[in-house]
């Protein structure tokens, strides 16, 4: 099993490896009450161990607290109490630096695909067999492209990393690199589930609908969850209408205010920590 001492990963049974290599690419440590969101990369390199040296390099200025290898291992890079430098310019719900509230996990995954005659190459030129290759269009992207699969080790360790995250330290949501980098960074992408990885660590921790059936709905406010992956939101009932905003994911709570020609007027609701100092009638 793995635990958690003085912000260090540890094992005491070995399932999946976990093994801790310093970096220098940090700064101090963060505010009260941080980390509260994971950020999720991957490193589009050839390796594990190139990319743990290439994080734990000076000149790189880059790296996660976390590396996850093919067969699922785990390379610390930095503790979880100190701030990594991982997201670069990144903005998101209102906030800018992402580093300041972030916990980041780096796969070890070359990411986009080439397309040659004889089939996919890695950025760095090597030849993918045909059953490591997704294609599949980026959440944010106009076209189907190729990107190398991420092996199910991999992503069964990020589900329980992402589990014991969230049971040490206030995590309330599980972001890419691609959602708060946007039009700079599309990793991890699309062959990543990581709303599937949402779904199953972060949603359904009790409130949700359950919540609402109650004082609400006596009162005639009608309320509406998004089923879709990412839902547009527009400035206008038109698939012209300029966006309001990102595009809202899968199970965010919408507050309907109005119904038009197959749209809805809808206000998103928000959830997380606010400083009660600043909230009237509490
Ligand atoms: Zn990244």
């Amino acid at each position: 099993m793995i635990t958690i001492k003085k912000h260090i990963l540890n094992t005491d049974d070995n399932t999946i490896p976990v093994s801790f290599d310093a970096s220098p690419n940090h700064s101090d440590a963060f505010s009260d009450g941080l980390p509260d969101t994971i950020v999720m990369h991957y490193t589009a390199g050839s390796s594990l161990e190139s990319s743990v040296n290439w994080l734990k390099n000076p000149a790189s200025k880059a790296s996660t607290h976390l590396i996850i290898g093919k067969k699922g291992e785990i390379v610390q890079l930095v503790p979880f109490n100190l701030k990594a430098w991982h997201a670069g310019i990144s903005k998101w719900r209102g906030r800018s630096g992402l580093n300041r509230y972030s916990i980041g996990i780096e796969m070890d995954n070359a990411g986009l695909l080439v397309k040659r005659a004889d089939g996919y190459y890695t950025n760095f030129g090597k030849r993918l067999d045909n059953s490591l290759v997704v294609l599949a269009r980026h959440k944010y992207g106009d076209k189907e492209q190729a990107w190398e699969a991420f092996t199910e080790k991999q992503i069964e360790t990020v589900e329980t990393l992402c589990l014991l995250l969230i049971e040490n330290y206030p995590i309330k949501e599980i972001v890419g690199h691609e959602d708060i980098s946007r039009g700079r960074k599309t990793d991890p992408g699309p062959a990543f589930p990581l709303q599937k990885i949402i779904n199953r660590v972060l949603t359904g921790r009790k409130d949700d609908e359950s919540s609402n059936d109650g004082n609400e709905e006596n009162n005639g406010i009608n309320y509406g969850v998004v089923s879709a992956d990412y839902l547009n939101i527009r400035k206008e009932p038109s698939t012209n209408g300029q966006l309001a905003s990102d595009p809202l994911p899968r199970g965010t709570k919408l507050k309907i205010i109005e119904e038009k020609n197959g749209w809805l007027r809808v206000k998103v609701e928000l959830q997380g920590w606010v400083s009660q100092k600043w909230v009237k009638g509490v």
